[in-house]
């Protein structure tokens, strides 16, 4: 029978797998095995597939038959290829046990090197290479390694061992200690191991394989990988692979070192190989940040055939993978071998710049192009940055690890960054390194600042991940950690203090510095423009002011598909005018002050007109519950109060008259206030009631639009009517406004063409589409409303249960900040069908707040609609996303 094959070997012999078997192999996995397939040098190995993983959780951490025996049958093949063997006392094979899933998780979970060493083997080892120095400072890392991964025994307590050790021989880097230092850690680390683990550190090299294998299977579920997990939307099921490899040494002395580099600069995207080594190193030495690494272009001087071999090894990695690769590499005894090959994180505009270049340079194609900027990234190149003209007190310079700029209150462990920002704070994470342990903390931050560490650090690699600001290797300032402040040249920053974090160029300055958002960069326009080219989906934008028209215009907005006007209601010089319309006691009075606000709304429809430059523009007629627009009850008993109080008070001045308006300003609060204003007299209910407050609106756009088409300008009006649920509210609100609109051309003896449409945000309009398309000329979605409708969830209240619902899995997203596709997204596939069976060419879209999230975007693009409006500022992004959209449902 053949047996299902769980275990595939890798090495420059040939390798059982490839690139493509990443599910299987993990990333790390599949690339070591594709780089041997391509004689790029590396140390051979073999990965237990993920399969293994997923079947050792579902049966209670048992691993499914012949898993055992395969991994037998490899590390004799793994023993034959190296010429040694596991346990071996002269020659011992020494492998690292690595994890590595599916998408890479760096830091996420452990590795462990140096297995196989054991009170003999380490003796085998230091004959063979003639060094027990590096043998016994393997054999110290094992134990180090073993213990905290596999065991569970807290780092600390190797660290404090080897921190007096240092001491003691009053030296300050782990490279001076010498092999009778290593030896007496090796036995102190056992005496640990001991106490701490109730068992002897196991000397059985194969009973240590096993446990390995279990500690990386078991560090999946381990609360950081979890957390990481969670951040980046990777699925619990998908499981991590096991790398079992043959060692090589970083630690042989001064011909050996290790580093990590990438092809390009994952900041700017500039094509340069960019990277940090340390000599004498090990394993994670260069990121853990004890040591300061060197940058890659010393090594051209210090090793100028080993740079000149990873010169050319990085190139092919890169013509290979057709991406930017983030490499590993150690150097042994002035031999070169890559450890690892993988896709870069990078910054957005790093990103831009290197998707443009390889389209340049003929690597990928431009769909290819479009697809590798996510629009989550393009939202991070919208961060903000500090205000060029601000005054600044710059207090340190670290490396600008991560660009963009951020302002919060210092805190110096995650946990409170967690906790401070839950009850609503900004926060700057300040520690000395960052481990993964601080993943949720540097989540939650505003920005992180570091004290040791290089532009490769956990920090800095995490921080760039998340496109947030960091600042790490930032040694001038000191932290102390017991009284919860730093210092640096004389001043003392308190956890609580404000400071600002300038990323790009790594200055930390005192106090809150106003930040500005960046201007878009050339490469960006670029990449937009392949995304127009693409997309599908028409990109317009909610603005209600001329000047947000502008900026919308500018992103590339393809018109407006929410103005909403009671925002221009709510303005200085109108709000008294508007209380006047709503206190008024009949009709007459009404109009008198509607009269009043005419005037003022046409000339905010000018100057929107005017700046969407013959792109249509929708506007929703009023909206919200009148009681909207007057003070609060409490605010005008206090008031009336005042007042009373004054004329008691004998002041010579008579206030009867106001006493009177305000008393009467108190029964109308009292008249209009409702148990449910979102289910009340608001949308097109208010039209309906108060007829002559759409028609004044009508009136305005058109008298707007005339004025326009007076002066040669195109103006597309859309007159958009909210709220409906029943045809018949749309008939009457229409008759209304195109009475009105008539009356206007008549008068200016023009003709204008403008059409009617309607909000479909409740289930019932949704339902009976076909009759509402009777009358309407476009739909948009107010998903808003539609969503607080259908899930029967007010909005303003959700904040109660809907965190609560997501944290346990009631839910999977927050159905106000991407459409609920399976409720809410089946009432908008039954709107579509229904409206377009009476109506085939009327035009939909979304003005929800929806309109400018991604899956929404594409949920969009799926069921055929129009466009997509969002704000300003999220318009290249909807382009962005519009494009993926088409791209990917192709
Ligand atoms: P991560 O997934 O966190 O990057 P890795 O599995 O890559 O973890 O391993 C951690 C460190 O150990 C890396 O610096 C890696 O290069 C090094 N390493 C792993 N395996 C070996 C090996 N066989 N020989 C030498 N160094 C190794
Ligand atoms: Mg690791
Ligand atoms: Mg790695």
């Amino acid at each position: 029978m053949v047996q299902h094959k769980y275990v595939y070997f890798f090495g420059n012999g040939g390798s059982d797998g490839s690139a493509s078997d990443r599910n299987l192999l993990g990333g790390k996995g599949a690339y070591l095995a594709e780089m041997a397939n391509i004689h790029v040098p590396i140390p051979s190995g073999f990965t237990i597939t993920t399969e293994v993983c997923t079947a050792y959780y579902d049966n209670n951490n048992q691993y499914p038959e012949g898993v055992k025996e395969q991994v037998k049958k490899s590390l004799k093949k793994l023993e034959e290829v190296n010429g040694t063997k596991f346990g071996d006392a002269d020659d011992a094979l020494l492998v690292s046990v690595r994890s590595g899933a599916r998408i890479s998780m760096p830091g996420m979970m452990d590795t462990v090197l140096n297995l196989g060493l054991n009170d003999i083997t380490v003796e085998g080892l230091a004959k063979k290479s003639g060094n027990p120095r590096f043998a016994y400072d393997c054999y110290r890392r094992f134990i180090t390694m073993f213990g905290d991964v596999v065991l569970d025994i807290d780092h600390a307590d190797f660290e404090k061992i080897l921190n007096a050790k240092k001491k003691e021989l009053g030296v300050t880097l782990d490279t001076e200690l010498d092999v009778n230092a290593l030896k007496d850690l090796v036995s102190k680390y056992k005496i640990i191991v001991n106490k701490k683990a109730n068992i002897d550190f196991p000397q059985d090299p194969m009973e240590q394989l096993w446990m390995a294998v279990n500690a990386v299977f078991d560090s999946w579920n381990n609360q950081r990988a979890i957390t990481y997990r969670r951040i980046n939307k990777i699925p619990d099921n998908w499981g991590t692979a096991v790398n079992v490899q043959t060692m090589v040494y970083g630690n042989m002395g001064n011909t050996s070192g290790t580093g990590v580099a990438f092809t390009r600069d994952p900041a700017t995207g500039e094509s340069r190989f960019f990277g940090e080594y340390l000599i004498n190193a090990q394993g994670e030495d260069v990121v853990a940040g004890t040591r300061t690494p060197q940058p890659i272009e010393t090594l051209k001087s210090t090793m100028p055939e080993v740079y000149g071999q990873l010169e050319v090894i990085y190139k092919k990695l890169e013509l290979h993978f057709k991406d930017m690769q983030d490499i590993e590499f150690t150097i042994q005894e002035g031999k070169l071998y890559m450890l690892q090959s993988r896709t870069g994180k990078r910054t957005a505009n790093a990103a831009i710049n290197i998707a443009v270049d390889m389209v340049a340079e003929g690597l990928i194609d431009i769909n290819t192009a479009v697809l590798r900027i996510t629009p989550e990234q393009l939202d991070q190149l919208l961060h903000p940055m500090i205000d060029p003209s601000a005054k600044v007190k710059v207090i340190a310079k670290g490396l600008p690890a991560s660009p963009g700029a951020a302002v919060g209150i210092v805190v110096f462990d995650a946990e409170t960054a967690e906790q401070w920002v839950a009850d609503g704070a900004k926060v700057i994470l300040v520690r000395n390194e960052t481990s993964p342990e601080d993943i949720g903390g540097m989540h939650v931050a505003e920005g992180i600042l570091t004290v040791h560490g290089g532009m490769t650090s956990h920090a800095a690699v995490v921080a760039r991940g998340m496109g947030k600001c960091c600042i790490a290797g930032c040694g001038q300032i000191s932290i102390n950690e017991e009284g919860q402040y730093f210092t640096i040249n004389g001043y003392t920053v308190n956890k609580g203090d404000h400071i600002t974090l300038n990323g790009s160029t790594g200055e930390v300055i005192l106090g809150q510095v106003k930040l500005i958002t960046s201007e878009l960069s050339g490469k960006l326009d670029v990449v937009l423009e392949w995304a127009d080219n693409i997309k599908k989906l028409k990109i317009r934008t909610n603005a209600d002011t001329p000047n947000d028209a502008k900026i919308a215009r500018k992103f590339g907005a393809e018109g407006i598909g929410l103005c909403r006007t009671e925002h221009m209601f709510f303005a200085e010089d109108r709000i008294e005018v508007v209380r006047q319309m709503i206190l008024a006691g009949d009709e007459y009075a009404r109009k008198q002050a509607l009269i009043k606000l005419l005037p003022m709304q046409k000339k905010d429809f000018i100057g929107i007109f005017e700046a969407m430059d013959g792109y249509p523009v929708t506007i929703r007629l009023l909206d919200p519950p009148l009681h909207e627009f007057l003070p609060s009850r409490e605010d005008a008993v206090a008031h009336l109060a005042q007042l009373k109080e004054a004329d008691s008070s004998g002041s010579d001045k008579d206030n009867a008259g106001e006493i009177e308006v305000s008393e009467q300003l108190i029964k109308r609060i009292d008249s209009l206030h409702e148990l449910n204003p979102m289910l009340g007299h608001r949308g097109c209910r208010l039209g309906i009631t108060y007829p002559e407050i759409y028609a004044m609106q009508a009136e305005a756009i058109i008298e707007a639009a005339c004025e326009l088409a007076k002066r040669g300008k195109t103006v597309i009006p859309e007159i958009m009517i909210p709220l409906v649920g029943h045809r018949q509210e749309l008939v009457v609100t229409k008759r209304n406004v195109m009475r009105v609109a008539e009356l206007v051309m008549e008068k200016h003896n023009l003709k204008i063409k403008y059409q009617i449409g309607t909000m479909i945000e409740l289930p019932r309009a949704a339902l009976t589409a076909d009759k509402i398309a009777k009358d309407a000329e476009f739909f948009s979605f107010g998903t808003n409303d539609l969503t607080q409708t259908t899930l029967g969830y007010s909005r303003d209240d959700a904040g109660k249960f809907l965190p609560f619902y997501i944290e346990h899995g009631i839910l999977d997203v927050d159905p106000f900040v991407a459409i609920d596709q399976e409720g809410v997204g089946e009432l908008m596939k039954i709107a579509v069908k229904k409206g377009r069976s009476t109506r085939p060419d009327l035009k939909i879209g979304i003005c929800g707040e929806h309109g400018g999230e991604s899956s929404s975007i594409e949920f969009a693009h799926r069921i055929g609609l129009d466009y997509v409006s969002c704000s300003p500022y999220r318009v290249p992004i909807a382009r962005i996303a519009a494009a993926h959209a088409a791209l990917k449902n192709k």
